[in-house]
């Protein structure tokens, strides 16, 4: 079923439950929000009932704008109430407010724009007519459009969040995977819908719309029963400005520095606008707060509690924590509690969430398994640290064998840093200046039945595959080459 129909659906279901005849003429503010609420917050689980009861259900909303005298209301006593309202909700509500209100917005003006297009958004035609000649009704058409502008302006008002095409939301892939090798979807960019909030430090934060909406809703729960206070370090970075570091680090440090300590632009999981990172803040007993947002802070064995305390919620919101302990051989990062990403489906966030070790890119299926321990030998050239560096970078490659499973990896010994190896390497990638070389040694089996795309004789065991890295007198390790 179409998502947008499935919340229309939600929301006049719920409309028609309110108990529309025991309020007065004129709503108050409250009476407002209430019903505003009341239907926004039903969206979701309103779905597992919607049957294509429209016919009715479509009366039952412009009922809804009549009982209320919403285009008796002038415009500035509207919007006047609304704000009052508004106030009033909690973040809470104005969270599920907002993100309720674009759903129900993209629908109904689709089915006030476009006939062809209302007529496409149902499955049943009878019930397409009905829509389309109850949305019709000049009468029904100037109470939406009163009620849709005063809360449009009431959102573009300083400090309101998200105003947002609504559309957007059907624009971008929620589940979108971003990492060290697969870049940012093309177009994103331009449909990506953000709002820019002040945190608690000062600095502004750029967020995707609903993503906002939905850690609104986490930092609350948090806080109003846990006592634990989020805030946002930093979320969206532009590949632009990801650029614009690369290019000052360049330019300052040389391009091999530049490349080691910068993402690649386009390839950070924070340009989505779906990547948040956190960090906290501890209430003091005399009622002032302190900020905890350096990284060695916010690990420090003291706060373990807290973020289990977070971690268990964030499926609730529909978030999923990214950068698990011991998997930066699959998502390319060390353990990081504080970034987490939106998916914007919490059934989904919440099986993801409920199995341990469970990353992004094994659901998505774009991991291979790479579980396989290294044995890394002797080594006099390299202590266990950077051959674990180096492990990691042949870890990550070959998590982008999709459907491949990785029996073993191996250190091939120190044998293999030798001068004709070491001119291998610079003529590969000519004018780096590698000094040392190391090799590793795989077997992997390949898919059952290997993609289109993908040059793997189908289920076979590959032994003996070989990976070569090098590094510069200062760097670390690059990935160079691999094969037979
Ligand atoms: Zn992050």
């Amino acid at each position: 079923m179409n998502k947008s129909l499935a919340r229309i659906l939600a929301l006049v279901l719920i409309l028609s439950m309110l108990p529309f005849s025991a309020l007065a003429d004129t709503p108050s503010a409250q009476e407002l929000a209430e019903g505003y609420i009341a239907v926004l917050s039903g969206l979701e689980w309103g779905t597992a009932g919607a049957t294509l009861k429209t016919a009715a259900a479509a009366g039952e909303v412009c009922a809804f704008a009549e009982r209320y005298g919403l285009y008796d209301l002038d415009a500035d006593a509207l919007q006047a109430n609304l704000r009052a309202a508004y106030d009033d909700m909690g973040e809470d509500g104005q969270a599920a407010f907002w993100a309720g209100f674009d759903a129900v917005r993209a629908l109904i003006d689709d089915c006030l724009e476009d006939d062809e297009a209302n007529h496409s958004l149902f499955e049943d035609a009878g019930a397409a007519e009905t829509m389309n000649s109850v949305m019709c009704d000049p009468l029904n058409r100037l109470a939406w459009e009163n009620l849709r502008d005063c809360t449009l302006s009431m959102r573009n008002d300083e400090g309101m969040p998200g105003a947002a095409d609504p559309a957007a939301a059907e624009k971008i892939d929620y589940l979108a995977l971003v990492n060290k090798l697969h870049p940012l979807p093309k177009g994103w960019e331009d449909a990506l819908e953000t709002v820019t909030i002040t945190n608690s430090l000062g600095d502004e934060v750029e967020v995707e719309t609903r993503a906002y909406a939905a850690y609104l809703l986490l930092k609350t729960d948090l806080e109003e029963n846990d006592g634990i206070y989020l805030e946002l370090d930093s979320a969206r970075r532009s590949v632009a400005a990801q650029q614009d570091i690369m290019d000052r680090f360049t330019q300052k440090y040389g391009a091999d520095y530049a490349a080691k300590t910068v993402a690649t632009p386009g390839y950070s999981e924070h340009h989505t606008g779906l990547a948040l990172d956190l960090y906290f803040r501890i209430k003091n007993d005399d009622g002032t707060f302190t900020d905890v947002y350096y990284n060695e802070d916010m690990t420090r064995p003291e706060y373990e509690g807290l973020w289990a305390t977070v971690h268990a919620k964030l499926a609730d919101y529909g978030f999923i924590l990214r950068y698990l302990p011991d998997k930066e051989y699959i998502t390319g990062y060390g353990y990081e509690p504080w970034h987490i990403r939106y998916i914007d489906n919490a059934d989904m966030a919440k099986e993801i969430m409920a199995q341990p070790g469970m990353t992004l890119e094994k659901w998505l299926g774009a991991a291979a398994d790479a579980g396989a321990t290294v044995d890394y030998g002797t080594s006099e050239l390299y202590t266990p640290e950077e051959l674990k560096e180096a492990a990691v970078q042949v870890k990550c490659r070959f998590a982008s064998f999709a459907g491949c499973e990785l029996h073993t990896l191996r250190y091939a010994g120190d044998d293999c840093n030798t001068e004709e190896n070491l001119a291998w390497m610079n003529q590969l990638d000519e004018g780096k200046g590698y000094v040392q070389v190391a090799e590793f040694i795989s077997d992997f089996h390949s898919p059952i039945q290997p993609g289109d795309d993908e040059a793997w004789e189908a289920d076979k065991e590959y032994t003996n595959w070989q990976w070569w890295l090098a590094r510069t007198a200062d760097g670390g390790w690059q990935l160079l080459t691999w094969g037979y």
